[in-house]
């Protein structure tokens, strides 16, 4: 996804994929395209499913799991676990390499755009390893800009004596 890419064409491209690799485009599936085309909160399945399904009374549980099962086996969505594999998989629509900002707070997920990895330690890592490195994936830990500003109130709002 690129910066100044507008839903309606990211969800068009996305849609086209979809036909291309032989999915019907159901009004269900076309929703659930549209609704995660560019959305930055890094949803799970069920965040998903609790938004569409005031509009499509009709819609599973299954139909949302199942089309972003397909879109991530397509390439169209990367499929992530930045809680350790207990937490649900959440779902991002940007597939362009970048790194994750987690708040410890409220969980919020924030993308952080990544440079190409570093020379040296990707160097590093295939001599250690003998590790072929395809790609650089950090996870980011601390508060997020809202969290911040909240405690910094928090501390404001103390009694001064
Ligand atoms: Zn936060
Ligand atoms: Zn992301």
């Amino acid at each position: 996804m690129s910066a100044g890419e507008s839903i309606e064409a990211r969800t068009q491209t996305v849609l086209a994929e979809l036909k291309r690799a032989g999915l019907k485009l159901t009004p269900q599936r076309i929703a659930i395209v549209r609704e995660l085309a560019c959305d930055r909160s890094h949803p799970t399945a069920q965040e998903l499913f609790e938004r569409l399904r005031p509009g499509h009374p009709t819609m599973s549980f299954a139909t949302v799991y199942n089309t972003l099962d397909a879109l991530v086996r397509l390439e169209l969505v990367s499929a992530l676990r930045l809680n350790g594999d207990q937490t649900a998989m959440r779902f991002d629509p940007n597939t362009t390499a970048h790194h994750h900002a987690v708040c410890d707070a409220c969980g919020a997920v924030i993308d952080i755009p990544a440079l190409p990895p570093s020379a040296p330690l990707k160097k590093e890592v295939e001599e250690i390893a003998g590790f072929t490195v395809r790609a650089e994936e950090r996870i980011y830990r601390g508060l997020c800009g809202r969290c911040n500003d909240s405690r910094k109130q928090g501390a404001q709002s103390c009694p001064s004596r």
